[in-house]
């Protein structure tokens, strides 16, 4: 025999019974998205590899190690699998000339992203994020309805314990003059950085601010803070953001060491963190990035969005939230068992005429007793089953029986089979509430 392949590491498979986890978590997604007007948008996995090093900045840790970038073998074009989808997302929106045709524009996304990094609890290869992209908002408003909306979810999925942190990262020319006082006071601490800090300590400074490295904390937590060299402008827009905020009644954290892992952003960075998930606990993150769309040949559009990594909040709301609620029961309505020619071809119309008037039908495939056709109905969870013979297809009847609850089996003419089903059904219903009421 040969070896049995196996999925790329990091990457997953979702099986049946998580998959309808991930089905319903997806729908409360889609309606939170529609409730603040965002419109999906679906873009391609592979982009041109120059789109995410324009985008992302290539002093980044996306851009340095995490892209998984290949040259198309048939024309030698290079391209990425996205490993995030604000580039793809503003690309397609320049391209099809969105915000100047049809003004500003709430896009939303979901769908895998790529990045190959070491595959631990809550970091993975292929992941999912769910991404919302406000085009052509230059104030304050969206700012604080990106966080609003980021809260409200958390709500809905019964998650009380994910905390925002909230930072602002100024104009260009604000960072460029903290970037001076920050490159001075990293040069006097040279031995003090890792070799990622060395590396980006001329290339992308502020980046160091944001390092993980154990050893580097209480030397960044006392370097020059970008806050300080703030303009008017800016600290405006930042103060209404909290303003806003506070309004809106959520509470934050400033943290002046949130840089945020792209390139791209100015003023409001932000991100939604939960203790529950250890060191990958960020299961938010977004900002403004007001010049991304001019840096990738637009025409200069103001911005904002965040991503939310889903398996992170999947794992939240499996774990404390309100999931249990959401658990699927993939049960049929009905379970069609047959034995004989005839009768199959009956039940096969039989489970479609029932499936025309919306009911979740399994037909018995494959053959075997009534007996043990029968089992796998009451195992299943099927609430009836239809049970068809020679006998049942000479005369054109079926015979419906009732699996919980009791109730004897009765044979009815096919012409009022979905009637005498969706009858049963109902009945059914009627039955458990009156053995719910006489157990009282
Ligand atoms: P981290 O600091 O955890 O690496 P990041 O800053 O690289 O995160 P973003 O690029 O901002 O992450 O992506 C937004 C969100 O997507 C993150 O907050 C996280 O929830 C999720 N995410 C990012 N990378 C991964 C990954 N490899 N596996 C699972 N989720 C991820
Ligand atoms: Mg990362």
């Amino acid at each position: 025999m040969s070896k049995i392949l196996q999925a790329v590491r990091g990457m997953n498979d979702i099986l049946p019974g998580e998959a309808e986890i991930w089905e319903n978590f997806e729908e409360i997604v889609r309606d939170w998205l529609r409730g603040y007007g965002y419109r999906p948008i679906r873009v391609p996995i592979v982009e041109p590899t120059p789109l995410f090093r324009r985008a992302i900045g290539e002093v980044t840790d996306i851009v340095e190690k995490e892209m998984y970038s290949f040259e198309d073998a048939l024309n030698g074009e290079k391209l990425t699998l996205r490993p995030e989808g604000t580039a793809g997302c503003v690309r397609a929106a320049i391209q099809h000339n969105l915000v100047a045709a049809g003004g500003p524009q709430r896009l939303c996304y979901q769908g895998p992203m790529f990045r190959h990094e070491r595959p631990q609890k809550g970091r993975y290869r292929q992941f999912h994020q769910i991404g919302v992209e406000a085009l052509g908002f230059a104030g304050p408003d969206i700012d604080a309805e990106l966080i609003v909306m980021g809260s409200r979810l958390w709500g809905q999925l019964g998650l009380d314990d994910v905390r925002l942190e909230l930072n602002t990262l100024g104009s260009a020319e604000e960072r460029a003059a903290h970037r001076v006082a920050l490159i001075a006071y990293l040069e006097q601490r040279r031995d003090e950085l890792d070799e990622d800090g060395q590396r980006r300590l001329h290339a992308n400074p502020l980046r160091i601010l944001d390092t993980k490295n154990p050893a580097m904390q209480a030397m960044v937590e006392a370097a020059p803070k970008l806050v300080d060299h703030l303009g008017d402008e800016s600290h405006a827009h930042f103060d209404a953001v909290q303003a806003m905020l506070r309004d809106a009644g959520i509470a934050y954290r400033i943290n002046h060491r949130l840089v945020r892992g792209l390139d791209y952003y100015n003023r409001t960075v932000f991100e939604w963190v939960t203790d529950r998930l250890g060191a990958q606990g960020t299961v938010c993150a977004g900002g403004r990035y007001d010049s991304l769309v001019e840096q990738l040949g637009g025409k200069s559009t103001p911005a904002a969005g965040f991503a939310v990594g889903a398996e992170r909040l999947l794992a939240l709301w499996q774990d404390g939230g309100e999931a249990e609620y959401a658990i699927v029961r993939p049960a049929p309505d009905v379970y069609v068992v047959h034995q004989g020619e005839g009768a199959q071809r009956l039940a096969f119309r039989a489970a479609e005429a029932l499936r025309d008037v919306g009911l979740n039908v399994l037909l018995h495939c494959g053959g075997g007793s009534f007996k043990s056709q029968m089992k796998k109905a009451d195992g299943g969870g099927a609430q009836l089953a239809l049970v068809i013979g020679d006998d049942e297809a000479t005369a054109l009847e079926v015979g419906i029986k009732p699996l919980r609850g009791g109730g004897a089996q009765r044979r009815v003419p096919f012409a009022v089979l979905a009637e005498a089903v969706l009858d049963a059904l109902h009945d059914g219903g009627n039955n458990e509430e009156r053995r719910e009421a006489n157990k009282e």
